[in-house]
């Protein structure tokens, strides 16, 4: 197959969401060839912002969701199609603030479903106003004299909702950007990717990041308090380190699972309900 699509490209010159296309066009030829995934069985998901217009760029199933809405859009299609992988790219805005509800309950749930976070910390198809992700102090359109918020470290909160694969790329750092990629494809359940995007016309962070970043090294990805810790170590606003990788990845049962193989063995609804807080006992 194909991937590459005739859209025509309208993103601003040196934006961070080509290398999130890039490498995820990387990501899926190479998952195609090594583990024999047809391109139709893959479905990509957009939300609303610069990152939704992947739904045009990348030439796979796609579907444009409203604000907001691209996870239980995702989940639904997943549910009805178990042998799909869907993949969610929505942005900070809009996902930390329009769909945050949908974000946390996906996770809680381990819905088998990606979400890739396009978190370049800003809404940059609007022109700059700022997001949950935008830092302490932040001067944009709507906010000239600075916000007095903390911003929300999408990590900790992931990893505290019930995510079973929490990572962190950066769209300068290419390899491991696709590796994340791939992993978060295969791990079953809800795999959850934040990229630290750049924006390069409303907020570009390209030299604090080339100057914060490592790769996590040496972890016991299976151990939740590691994970937190390691979550806490960057607050989205301080000049700590900012460690970039798998934080976190666990084999639960998934969302949609249980159900599915009680339907094959009881008649009725109701007995499928109730064999369901049978196992649930
Ligand atoms: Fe990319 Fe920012 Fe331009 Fe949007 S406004 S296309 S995020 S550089």
């Amino acid at each position: 197959g194909n991937l590459i699509s005739p859209a025509e490209n309208t993103w601003c010159p040196g934006c961070g969401n080509f290398s999130i296309e890039h490498m995820m066009k990387s990501a899926l030829a190479e998952l195609a060839e090594s583990k024999g995934i047809p391109l139709e069985k893959f479905v990509i998901v957009g939300g609303i912002g610069c990152h939704g217009k992947l739904t045009d760029y990348l030439n796979v199933n796609s579907f444009y969701a409203i604000h907001g809405r691209a996870i239980p859009l995702a989940t639904g299609i997943k549910l009805a199609n178990p042998d799909l992988h869907v993949i969610c790219f929505v942005g900070d805005g809009d996902t930390y603030a329009e769909g945050l509800d949908h974000l946390v309950f996906a996770a809680k749930r381990n819905a088998d479903i990606t979400v890739i976070v396009h978190d370049n910390r800003v809404y940059g198809l609007t022109t700059g106003q700022y997001t949950p992700t935008s830092p302490y102090g932040f001067k944009g359109r709507s906010t000239p004299d600075g916000i007095t918020e903390r911003p929300i470290n999408p990590l900790e909160l992931m990893l505290v909702s019930g995510a079973t694969f929490v990572s962190r790329g950066y769209t300068k750092k290419l390899k491991p950007l696709k590796q994340t990629f791939k992993d978060a494809i295969l791990h079953e359940g809800f795999s959850f990717v934040e990229v630290l995007q750049i924006c390069a016309t409303y907020f570009n962070l390209t030299d604090c990041y080339n100057d914060q970043v490592y790769d996590l090294e040496g972890i016991d990805t299976t151990d939740f308090d590691q994970a937190l810790a390691k979550a806490r170590e960057w607050d989205y606003t301080s000049l700590a380190r900012i460690p970039l990788g798998t934080f976190y990845d666990r084999k639960m049962p998934v969302f949609g699972e249980k159900f599915r193989h009680l339907e094959k063995r009881t008649r009725s609804r109701d007995e499928a309900v109730r064999a369901v807080l049978e196992e649930y006992r």
